[in-house]
Order: C-alpha cells, then structure tokens, then sequence
C-alpha cells in the first residue's frame, strides 16, 4: 500500500515516488529467489547509484542531489520495504561514505565522493571486533607510523559486505587512550595484506555479506586517514548517528511490509464463512500493527528534522533506533501470526521479515546501548 507521506518540497515526493517505482520493478522481482540462494545484489547498488538514490543526501558538487535526511530517509525506507538486504546495504554504503563527505579534506572529497555517491564504489564499515561490540573502547586492531603513512594490523568482526565492498571506512588505534586513541582510515578493498573470513552464517538478511576483515601489515598512505590523528571515535559515533536513523527508516519499511501482506491477506483469507479481516480480535491487532509503524515513522523523522535543522539528535537518533526496530520485531511476528500456519512457511515473506526484524535491534548498537545513549543524556550524566 502506498504510505500517504508528507514531504518538505514537491522535489523530495517525486523523488521518493521514482525511488519506490524503481524498487518494485527493478528489485522486487529479485529479492525472494536472491535471499533464498545467499547471492549479494551487488549490481543493484551501481543501479541505485546511477538513479541518484546513494547521493540524496550529499552535496551537489559530487554528485549528490543535497535532499534534506527525511527525504533520504523515506526513499530508504522505500527500498526496504521491498528488500530489506538492499535497504540496509544503501544505509551501510552511505553512512561509511558519511566519514568521507563530513570529516575529509577538499582534496579527499573531490577524489572518492563522486564514484561512492554515484555507486561506482560500494563501501562498508569496520568498527566493531570480535571482542569490542558494545564497547568500542575495547578495540585493539592498531595503525602504526610507517614510511608511506600506516600499517594496519589486527582484524575486523561482522562487516557488512564484507569481501565484496571496494572501500573499507576503517577504526583503527594509534594510541591507547580509549577515546583519543582511534583514527579512522579510507581502506581499498584491495590493498595488500588485507583478507577476509568467511560469510557469517546468518538467521536473516542472507543475501547480505557479514566476514571478519583481516589486516596483515597492510599499507595505508596518509593521504588515506580521515580527519585527524585521534579523531576516529568522534566519527565513528557520530557516523553512528546517522547510521541508527537509515536502520530506524529500514525497520520502518520492513514492518511497513508485513502489515501490508497481513493486511491483504486477512482480507482474502476466509474461516467461519467470512473473511478473518471482519473478526475484532484480528483487527485489533491489525490496528496495533498500523500503530506501530506509524509511531516508528513519527519517531525517525523527528529525528531526521532536528538534523535537517542542525540541531542535536544524538538522543533522538537512538530513541528512533529503538523504537522503529522493536516495532518491525513486533509487527512482523503479528504478520506471522495473521496468516497463521501459512505465516510460519516459506510460501509467504512474512517468516523472512520476521528474521529479517531481529536484526535491527542488534546492529549500530544494540537497543540496550540505545537506552544507555537515551538515560545518558536525559540524566546528563559525562560521556564514557
Ligand atoms: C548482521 C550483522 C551485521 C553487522 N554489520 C556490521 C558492520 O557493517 N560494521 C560493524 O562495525 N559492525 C557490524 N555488526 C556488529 C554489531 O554492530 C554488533 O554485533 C553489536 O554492536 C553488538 O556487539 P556484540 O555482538 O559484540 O554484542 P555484545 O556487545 O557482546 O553484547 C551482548 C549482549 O550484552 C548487552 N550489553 C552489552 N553491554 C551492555 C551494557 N553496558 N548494558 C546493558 N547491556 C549490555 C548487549 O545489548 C547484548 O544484548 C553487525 C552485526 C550483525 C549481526
């Protein structure tokens, strides 16, 4: 069902329209038979490249078209709601993309946004470590001074698209203070000495690479460090924020989608002689359902306005996170539920979305960390 969207420019509708359009010809057809067989459409991201969806929110001048983040963020939400690997890809693209467009020189801006917005390179990135997840202060892969610039050693947990990504926004330590000791790093996909794990075996989002990245001595010319020595963790966090919001606009999309298929659904679905649709006790919890999704909405585009508006939304950020992930958790498991034991098998998408969902409330900080974030900030208690 098309959602009734309110947008701030007749630009940014007919934008999200063109994204929605290009969604439902040009991926939906795939993303069932693609999640089954475990096979990344990467050829979908050159695609969305080429269509403008990777450079919504970035600046003309590298080929962006400069749409405020609730626009960006519709559209994403566009794209999951058919295709949730793919949705979660742009998210994953544009906030390793993100380190660049904010915190890179003129010169590394000029050089590498073009073909990242234009989806020319596709990018992941590499934060979390087998033993740093939550906490990233317990991160110990280490960029050392060299000739050319650094050598990177150590290794990389859970990267998405890993393998496959041909840049690697990559946290390294170049001190031990557990803040001020992390730089960040613009990494080619090819450079030597890096390699990479086998594909995590996942419970969703099958289609979507997730390795651990191992570097050995690998060369990073200086050229390649983004924002200052000691700088990384302010990016990593702050690239985060905006990440949490395409994951909040993604869940939102997913859930979008199992309410939809409920919704058909139980109006076609007939027991006692009449459809489910007219029993109250379905409705009721498809009305819940409906709710739910247009609370995860409300929330991510608050969020997405007071950053369109330049204010803080940090906190916002992680209450989006929050909320439109437990939503897409709950809602799909309702949509299970309305189409009943057809709802538990492999003939219908619900049991996917529902895989899909747990997810959501795990990456770019669990949703515990996101109420640490929120509790943090409503006490005022000094960052850690
Ligand atoms: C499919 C997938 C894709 C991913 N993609 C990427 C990626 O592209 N790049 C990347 O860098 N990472 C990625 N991740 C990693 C992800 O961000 C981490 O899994 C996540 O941050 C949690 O870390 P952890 O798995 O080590 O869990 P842990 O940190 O070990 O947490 C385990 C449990 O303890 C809880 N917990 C931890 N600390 C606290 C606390 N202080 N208070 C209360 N509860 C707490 C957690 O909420 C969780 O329930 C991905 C993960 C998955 C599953």
């Amino acid at each position: 069902m098309a959602v009734d969207r309110l947008f701030p420019t007749e630009e940014g509708a007919e934008l999200v329209s063109l994204v929605r359009e290009i969604a439902q010809t040009e991926l939906a057809p795939h993303a069932a038979a693609d999640e089954a067989a475990g096979r990344f459409p990467r050829d979908s991201f050159g695609m969305l490249g080429e269509v403008g969806m990777l450079g919504l929110p970035y600046p003309e001048e590298y080929g962006g078209t400069g749409q405020p983040y609730e626009v960006y963020l519709q559209a994403l939400e566009e794209v999951a709601a058919v295709w949730m690997t793919v949705g979660v890809g742009v998210s994953v693209h544009v906030m390793a993309s993100y380190a660049m467009a904010e915190f890179g020189t003129a010169e590394q801006r000029a050089t590498y946004l073009p073909e990242m917005v234009g989806g020319r390179l596709l990018g992941a990135y590499a934060l979390s470590e087998a033993q740093a997840g939550s906490d990233i202060s317990a991160m110990t892969m280490r960029a050392k001074h060299a000739d050319h610039g650094y050598e990177l050693n150590g290794a990389k947990a859970w990267t998405t698209h890993g393998s496959y990504a041909d840049f690697y926004t990559t946290f390294a330590r170049t001190g031990d203070d557990p803040r001020e000791g992390v730089s960040c790093f613009h990494v080619p996909g090819n450079a030597p000495g890096l390699t990479f794990g086998s594909p995590e075996h996942k419970m969703g989002l099958n289609a979507s690479p997730t390795t651990a990245l191992y570097f050995d001595a690998v060369p990073i010319d200086d050229s390649r460090r983004i924002g200052d020595e000691g700088q990384g963790a302010r990016i990593a966090l702050s690239a985060l924020d905006s990440g949490r919001l395409g994951i909040a606009a993604c869940a939102t999309g997913l859930a979008q989608a199992a309410l939809d298929l409920a919704a058909d659904y139980a109006k076609q679905r007939e027991q006692f002689g009449q459809a489910i649709a007219e029993f109250q006790g379905l409705r009721f919890l498809l009305a819940e359902m409906a709710a739910s999704v247009d609370s995860a909405r409300a929330t991510y585009l608050m969020a997405a306005r007071k950053r369109d508006a330049g204010r803080p939304f940090s906190r916002d950020a992680a209450v989006a996170k929050l909320i439109a992930s437990d939503a897409a958790m709950k809602v799909t498991t309702d949509a299970v539920q309305v189409l009943g034991g057809y709802g538990y098998t492999r003939d219908y998408p619900a049991e996917r979305y529902m895989r899909e969902a747990k997810v959501t409330q795990i990456f770019e900080g669990t949703n515990q960390i996101q109420r640490l974030v929120i509790a943090r900030q409503l006490l005022k208690y000094p960052l850690k």
